[in-house]
C-alpha cells in the first residue's frame, strides 16, 4: 500500500479549524496551545512589530528536519497541511512511529507573522525574507538562521505558494504542486546535497502523479545567494521548495493543501525509513519544468473597438487577491488584450466575436477591475463557481 492510500481518508486528517487563504498568528495561536506534551513548542523570536515566531518540535530520531511556512506572508497553504500534519502526528499507526523514532521535526509554521497578519508576501519592512539569506538584515530572517545553525538540519523544507499563472510544462495542465532543489553555485553542479533533495522530491512525485497525473512541476534553478533554499543547500543540508499551487476551482486552496499534506507525510516517511542517497536522482529531470501559460479567465473571440476600427481579440483576467473584512476577497482585473492562443483560462468563454464593453458600454481597456464586463450588453460575470 502507498503512503497516499493510507491517508487517502483526508478529512480524517484535516485540521478544521485553519481553512480558506487568510492565517495568521491569533489563527494558529489556539491550535499551538491544544497539541499535546510531545509537541515542544516555543516562541523562538519576534517580528519587526513585535509578533511571536513560534516553533514546534516532535520527535526523537537521528534525522533532524527543518520546515518552515509562510515565509512569504500571503502564501497560507503550506501552514494549513503542517496543523494538518500536527493533527496526523497524534495518530497512532506504523507510519506515524516510523516518523517520530526516526526523526526530528522542527517546524516554524508562520515566519513572517506580519505579512500573515497583513496578507503580503513582505514582512513590515517590505523585504522578501527569500532574498534576505545573506544580508540577514530582518529579525525573522536571523531567527531562521538560528534555527539552522543550533538544530543542524538533515533535511530543510522550504514552503511557499505559487500564483495560478503556473503550468507543468506548456500544455493545459495546471501546476498543482511544484518543486526544486535548489542551486548552491552560479553552475547549478549537481552536488551530492542536491542529489539527495532530487531524491526525495523524485519519491513525492512517483507517489503524487496517482493523484493530480500531469500537475507537478519543476522550477527553475537559476542561483541566488539571497535566497534561503539556495544558501541552506550550499552550507550542506537538501533542501526541498515545496510550491502549493491552483487546483482546478479551488481558489481556497483547500484541495491543494491536501496535496501538500500527502506530499510531505511522504517525503518525512520516506526520509524516516531509508538511508538517504544519490539513487534515482535522475528521475527528479523527468517532472516537467513550470512555465506561466494560465490566465484565471480568457474570454476568445471578442469584439472590442480599437484605434477606431473593430477588431476579434482575446480578454485575459487575473484575479488579484484582497484582504477585505479579515478574508481574502478575488478581485478580477484585465491584464491583456491580445490574442492568446499560446495560453490556457482556468474558466474559458467564447463570445463568438460578440462586442465586449465594460458595464458602463466604455471600452476596456487594461486595469479594468470590475466583477463584470458586457458581451453584446448581457452581463458577463467574472466570479468564480463556488466549490
Ligand atoms: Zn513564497
Amino acid at each position: 500500500m502507498t503512503l497516499s492510500s493510507q491517508f487517502s481518508a483526508y478529512k480524517n486528517h484535516k485540521e478544521g479549524q485553519l481553512f480558506h487563504r487568510y492565517i495568521h498568528n491569533e489563527m494558529i495561536e489556539p491550535l499551538l496551545k491544544k497539541l499535546p506534551n510531545k509537541f515542544k513548542v516555543d516562541a523562538i523570536g519576534k517580528s519587526v512589530l513585535g509578533r511571536p515566531i513560534y516553533a514546534v518540535q516532535i520527535g526523537f530520531g537521528k534525522k533532524r528536519i527543518l520546515l518552515w511556512s509562510q515565509m512569504h506572508g500571503n502564501e497560507s497553504t503550506t501552514t494549513k497541511a503542517i496543523f494538518d500534519v500536527f493533527k496526523t502526528l497524534q495518530e497512532p499507526n506504523d507510519v506515524i512511529e516510523s516518523i517520530l523514532i526516526n526523526c526530528t521535526l522542527l517546524f516554524i509554521p508562520i515566519l513572517n507573522p506580519d505579512g500573515a497578519h497583513a496578507y503580503t508576501r513582505l514582512n513590515a519592512n517590505s523585504i522578501d525574507l527569500n532574498r534576505d539569506a545573506k544580508d540577514l538584515s530582518q529579525p525573522e530572517s536571523v531567527v531562521l538562521r538560528q534555527q539552522f545553525d543550533e538544530f543542524k538540519p538533515d533535511f530543510c523544507f522550504n514552503l511557499h505558494g505559487q500564483r495560478t499563472i503556473f503550468s507543468a510544462g506548456n500544455e493545459n495542465n495546471v501546476a498543482t504542486l511544484s518543486f526544486l532543489s535548489p542551486a548552491e553555485d552560479d553552475k547549478r553542479s549537481i552536488t551530492e546535497t542536491r542529489k539527495k533533495a532530487m531524491h526525495v522530491i523524485a519519491v513525492v512525485n512517483n507517489q503524487l502523479q496517482t493523484k493530480i497525473p500531469n500537475q507537478i512541476g519543476r522550477y527553475d534553478d537559476t542561483y541566488n545567494e539571497n535566497c534561503v533554499g539556495d544558501t541552506f543547500q550550499r552550507l550542506g543540508a537538501p533542501t526541498l521548495l515545496y510550491e502549493a499551487g491552483h487546483y482546478h476551482n479551488d481558489y481556497t486552496r483547500e484541495k491543494t493543501r491536501e496535496y501538500i499534506f500527502l506530499s510531505l507525510m511522504v517525503a518525512m516517511h520516506h526520509i524516516a525509513q531509508n538511508e538517504i542517497n544519490e539513487a534515482g536522482f535522475e528521475q527528479y529531470f523527468d517532472i516537467p519544468v513550470n512555465n506561466k501559460c494560465f490566465f484565471d479567465i480568457i474570454i476568445r473571440n471578442a469584439r472590442i473597438i480599437k484605434d477606431g476600427k473593430s477588431t476579434i481579440t482575446d480578454l485575459g483576467f487575473m484575479y488579484q487577491e484582497k484582504l477585505l473584512d479579515n478574508k481574502i476577497h478575488f478581485k478580477p482585473i484585465l491584464e491583456k488584450i491580445e490574442i492568446l492562443d499560446k495560453f490556457f483560462g482556468h474558466k474559458e468563454f467564447n463570445a463568438n466575436n460578440g462586442r465586449a464593453s465594460t458595464v458602463d458600454l466604455n471600452e476596456l481597456t487594461v486595469g479594468y477591475e470590475n466583477d463584470f464586463v458586457l458581451i453584446n450588453n448581457v452581463k458577463f460575470s467574472l466570479l468564480f463557481s463556488k466549490t
